[in-house]
């Protein structure tokens, strides 16, 4: 038989190894900062165009290449920075591959201009799918620009891959911020369809963050330092009370390089334990260094992330010192509550019920009698008031004191008719139950039924808003003094392109400017002292959509405003509010799962009991 194996051509080689390194335009971003990076540049441009899709440009003022550097730089395997294999345990640099230019030039037009110091020309080239174009000689400043074109121009399924601008620019902005955040002393500028969207002059660690996420940011960081023979670490955490639900301030990066480490991870939530709200997320911008020789990066092309020799060690000492940070800054509680309760109880509660100098050893916020369980951050009276108001009109007639139950019926629709029992099967008595403060259990007529009250009143709301949304009638009710919020530059961007959704809800904003917003109107039932959460709670949930996203920023709203507003598990309802709901529930489009697709409420008919009863 004849031989069938043969070597793939450069070309197809490089368009292999391409998507395993090219993703998507961040990548390549990525790519070029950290080459501008490794060649000492201290002032690096990023120029991108309609998020990278039309153009990312890197303009460094390093080194720069001879011209056959220049041409070599686009071979396979071609680099600088390691000779032999040894050289990846020591490694101090970014890239060592040596395939990202190879890589990018096999799918997109390209163009370096590169000059050395000592030299007074430099040279251009331009490759097109690897296929070189043009070698020049030319009058350029000293350092490197690389230009990338038309990424993905002979790849059209991946082209076609890609997502929306705002979702590509996100991602670019995310490692632009990586790189930045680990190279403070580097001046980094950003540009985007030709406006600048960052500034960050040469500075410390501190004024790099707060350049990056804005002025407010300054008063949160709480620094940390440590220094042990295996691990130093250096940076800050964000203090407990400024968490939000996002998870996007959150940075290790080791010896200058940025990694993602669940482990590392939990090593902070652990030295939080206790301190943070339900559901928040601590931020924190932490430097590692370790000996290179103990660990390893060479595991992933995209290289986030990393194995360290000794992980547990690294745990111990990042939990303790992150720990040690947040008490000697008097973040965390002093006072010796009783362990468990000091652990379980949300930490703004802490701050605000917890007596501050006379310690109640037997203070115990979670005992039945203590008045003060109801008004914990998930049970405030406002937001119950809030949900209340859909049942004015029973309030009204008095039903409310539980006593005459004949005022409330089911008013399902036709399709629901034959769910409940006819109205005169209906007893005068109670016919919903609460259960454990999560459940409200209901009889039909084939049996009983379950409803989780709070995927129920998700469904609820969600319909409601989307449909205030859709014909702009979402009802506004004025607020005394304007709210003012603040928020950094990238959320300040969502706030802008969420707005005129917003306004349908009712939300009016008087003025939406750098890094505060401020709002004179809320929707309706949407108490004040909720309106930075549920801000909040969008920003993460449209940020974190981004990923896998194809997402209407309608809908998404509505299941925002929804998951904040919908009463919650644990929320004692009295019968009234739990008929109201069941009947509203029934009312819906869709009322068998919540706005995420959960169940929302089972049956159970007197069949299946009477099996279990055998
Ligand atoms: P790697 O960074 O892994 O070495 P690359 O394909 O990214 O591989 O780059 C290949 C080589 O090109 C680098 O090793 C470096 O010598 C050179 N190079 C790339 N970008 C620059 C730059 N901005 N300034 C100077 N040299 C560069
Ligand atoms: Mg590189």
């Amino acid at each position: 038989m004849a031989d069938i194996i043969q070597l793939l051509p450069d070309h197809v080689a490089n368009q292999i190894a391409a998507g395993e390194v090219v993703q998507r335009p961040a990548s390549v971003v990525k790519e070029l900062l950290e080459n501008a990076i490794d060649a000492n540049a201290s002032t690096i441009k990023l120029i991108v165009k309609d998020a990278g899709k039309t153009l990312i440009q890197v303009i460094d003022n390093g080194k720069g290449m001879s011209p056959t550097d220049a041409r070599l730089s686009f071979e396979r395997h071609a680099t600088s920075k390691i000779k032999s294999a040894e050289d990846l345990f020591q490694l101090n640099t970014k890239g060592f591959r040596g395939e990202a230019l190879a890589s990018i030039a096999a799918i997109a037009h390209v163009e370096l201009k590169t000059k050395q110091d000592n030299e007074d020309l430099g040279s251009a080239i331009v490759i097109e799918g690897s296929e070189v174009k043009s070698q020049e000689v030319v009058v350029t400043p000293t350092g490197t620009s690389l230009s990338v074109k038309h990424l993905f121009f002979n790849i059209p399924a991946r082209r076609n891959f890609l997502k929306s601008n705002t979702v590509e620019l996100r991602h670019i902005i995310d490692e632009f911020h990586r790189v930045a955040l680990a190279h403070p002393s580097i001046s980094f500028s950003m540009f985007s369809n030709g406006s600048e969207t960052f500034n960050l002059p040469e500075s410390n660690y501190r004024q790099r963050i707060v350049n990056i996420f804005g002025t407010k940011t300054n008063e949160k960081l709480v620094p940390v330092e440590e220094e042990t023979e295996v691990l130093t670490i250096s940076g800050f955490v964000g203090k407990p009370e400024f968490a939000k639900k996002s998870r996007n301030e959150q940075f290790f990066f080791v010896n200058d390089r940025y990694i993602k480490s669940a482990y590392l991870n939990h090593a902070i939530n652990s030295a939080f334990e206790g301190l943070l709200k339900d559901g928040a997320q601590p931020s924190y911008y932490l430097n590692l260094t370790v000996n290179p020789q103990t660990i390893d990066i060479n595991i992933h092309p995209t290289k986030t992330e990393i194995k360290f020799d000794d992980e547990h060690t690294l745990y111990a000492i990042l939990r303790s010192a992150v720990k040690h940070s947040l008490g000697q800054f008097n973040i965390a509680p002093v006072l010796d509550f009783e362990r468990d309760a000091n652990l379980d109880t949300p930490y703004s509660y802490q701050q605000k019920g917890a007596p501050s100098v006379e310690v109640d050893r037997s203070f115990n916020p979670f005992k039945e009698d203590n008045p003060k369980v109801k008004t914990a951050p998930n049970y405030k009276k406002e937001s119950t008031a809030s949900w209340e108001s859909l049942y004015v009109g029973l309030e009204s007639k008095g039903t409310k004191t539980n006593t005459d139950f004949s005022e409330v019926h089911f008013e399902s629709e036709p399709s629901n008719d034959s769910f409940f029992k006819n109205e005169n099967e209906v007893e005068k008595k109670q016919s919903t139950y609460q259960l454990n403060n999560k459940f409200i259990i209901s009889t039909i007529k084939s049996g009983m039924l379950v409803i989780d009250q709070h995927r129920a009143h998700q469904r609820v709301l969600y319909e409601d808003y989307l449909r205030h949304i859709t014909i702009k009638e979402g009802v506004s009710q004025q607020l005394l003094f304007p709210l003012e919020i603040h928020f950094s530059t990238q959320e300040i961007d969502l706030i802008n392109q969420l707005k005129e959704d917003l306004e349908s809800t009712g939300f009016v904003f008087q003025s939406i400017q750098e890094e505060t917003v401020q709002i004179t109107g809320v929707p309706v039932n949407v108490p004040e002292s909720e309106v930075s959460i549920i801000l909040e709670q969008l920003i993460s949930d449209v940020e974190n959509e981004v990923p896998d996203s194809n997402f209407s920023a309608t809908d998404l709203l509505a299941k925002s405003m929804a998951k904040s507003l919908a009463i919650k598990t644990g929320q004692t309802l009295t019968n009234t509010e739990q008929e109201h709901l069941v009947n509203r529930l029934f009312a819906c489009k869709e009322p068998n799962v919540s706005p995420t697709n959960k169940t929302t409420f089972i049956t159970m008919s007197v069949d299946e009991l009477d099996k279990k009863f055998m």
